[in-house]
């Protein structure tokens, strides 16, 4: 595979989950299919989407610089066949759990953090009732550190293991999926309990209270570190 084929199937994948995101934002925000799954109810700000539109799109052109420097650097060093299935699903979840950790750690910080919560981490806050789109509503320091735990994960198997640009783009993919999931304010039946995965309403209750759920993907470290929402409350 050329990097040039490399570089515009990643652009491209991230092009489609921001385009999904935009029609998905789009029908939330201005018709009533998805009314009656609302979790939080309240009505959105008139003119909300164009109010944060540019900075969504300086967040997109901030992922286009940084994926192309990433997939020039890497383009040497990863394996550009399909690989194993078993190889491939691994891979990906390596990736989600090293992200995982790292954001769970990350988020916490802006939060207890004072001066990076006001400067920083409540720009992203700002959406009290979030909408799909929101997940690129966040201060370009928040958008360019989240990567790092993915970034370790991505270096450390290129170093110890074959890392496959499948995988890479797997998780991307899913990553991208389950940010503008969280951010829906919506309880679909068909994903309200995927197993393992945080739901909606622990994102969405985070935007709201400012507090608790500071895991994105998994629950894990919530529960270890006991910064589920609910549980805080009954322990205070
Ligand atoms: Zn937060
Ligand atoms: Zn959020």
């Amino acid at each position: 595979m050329s990097f040039t084929t490399m570089l515009i199937i990643t652009l491209c994948l991230f092009m489609a989950g921001n385009i999904f995101g935009i029609i998905y934002s789009y029908l939330v925000l201005s018709t009533t299919v998805f009314e009656k799954y609302r979790i939080q109810k309240k009505p959105y700000k008139k003119g909300v989407f164009k109010d944060r539109f540019p900075l969504y799109i300086f967040n997109v052109f901030l992922l286009t610089i940084s994926s192309t420097i990433g997939i020039y650097f890497l383009y040497d060093s990863v394996e550009s066949n399909f690989p194993a299935w078993w190889v491939l699903i691994v891979q990906v979840l390596i990736i989600f759990l090293a992200d995982d950790v790292w954001f769970y750690f990350f988020h916490r910080w802006m939060h207890t953090n004072k001066t990076v919560l006001k400067k920083v981490h409540s720009i992203h806050h700002r959406a009290h009732t979030p909408f799909p789109l929101d997940y690129l509503y966040v201060h370009p320091f928040e958008w360019t550190f989240g990567i790092i735990g993915a970034v370790v994960a991505i270096l450390a198997m290129i170093n110890f293991w074959d890392l496959s640009i499948y995988s890479f783009w797997g998780f991307v993919f899913l990553r991208n999926l389950h940010e503008i999931h969280i951010h829906s304010d919506l309880k679909l039946p068909l994903l309200k309990n995927i197993p393992l995965i945080s739901p909606v309403e622990d994102h969405d209750v985070h935007h709201e209270k400012l507090d608790g759920n500071y895991a994105s993907t998994f629950r894990i470290w919530d529960w270890i570190m006991k910064t589920r929402f609910k549980e805080k409350n009954v322990a205070e």
